[in-house]
């Protein structure tokens, strides 16, 4: 095959570099599989299933597929996940979704945030910039324990009864995940 006599730009930037250099700060191999698994999630709107991304990078998939198969592909979502740079949900429907962990300019991992699922269609959505906090209802037991005047003060001033995060703590238990249904604005 003649190549053409037009001279060629130079070599385009890595478009990968960002997953490797990811991949290899947790100490793993670059693999093709990595990268590839790490660029789908990346560029998914919200926390993926195991079958999705393998249909995204099965042989023949649209867009030229990858070739990798569904085991391999669940094998690196395992991996990546116990390397920290994925993290995995459920929101009830015993299917593991995977999100990329989101990552701040110095490196550090960003906090967890909540996802809302809708009960119509079951989309799950990030709530990026969100933070749910559990307060008891100012009528609720703890202000009842603390008495008339307090509760007079709590409804001038909710605030003043907000809970400590050390007594939703007791209360609950620590929280692992927020999970809020609903429905979606395309279903709603
Ligand atoms: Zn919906
Ligand atoms: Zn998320």
């Amino acid at each position: 095959m003649s190549r053409s006599p037009r001279r060629q730009n130079p070599p385009p930037a890595d478009p990968f570099a960002a997953a490797r250099a990811t991949i290899r700060e947790a100490g793993l191999r670059c693999t093709p599989a990595r990268i590839a698994v790490l660029e789908r999630l990346a560029e998914a709107p919200g926390p993926a299933t195991h079958a999705e991304i393998a249909a995204l990078l099965a042989p023949g998939a649209k867009g030229g597929g990858f070739g990798i198969d569904k085991a391999t592909v669940y094998r690196n979502l395992v991996e990546l996940t116990d390397a920290g740079i994925l993290s995995r949900i459920e929101v009830g429907d015993h299917v593991w979704r995977f999100e990329l962990r989101k990552r701040g300019s110095d490196g550090s991992v960003a906090a967890d945030h909540p996802h809302f699922v809708c009960t119509e269609c079951g989309a799950v959505s990030c709530l990026e910039g969100v933070e749910v906090t559990l307060s008891p209802h100012p009528e609720g037991s703890g202000a009842a324990a603390a008495g008339r005047d307090a509760r007079r003060a709590a409804r001038r001033d909710p605030r003043k009864e907000a809970p400590r995060a050390a007594d939703s703590r007791r209360r609950i238990g620590s929280v692992s995940q927020v999970l809020l249904k609903g429905r979606c604005k395309g279903c709603d």
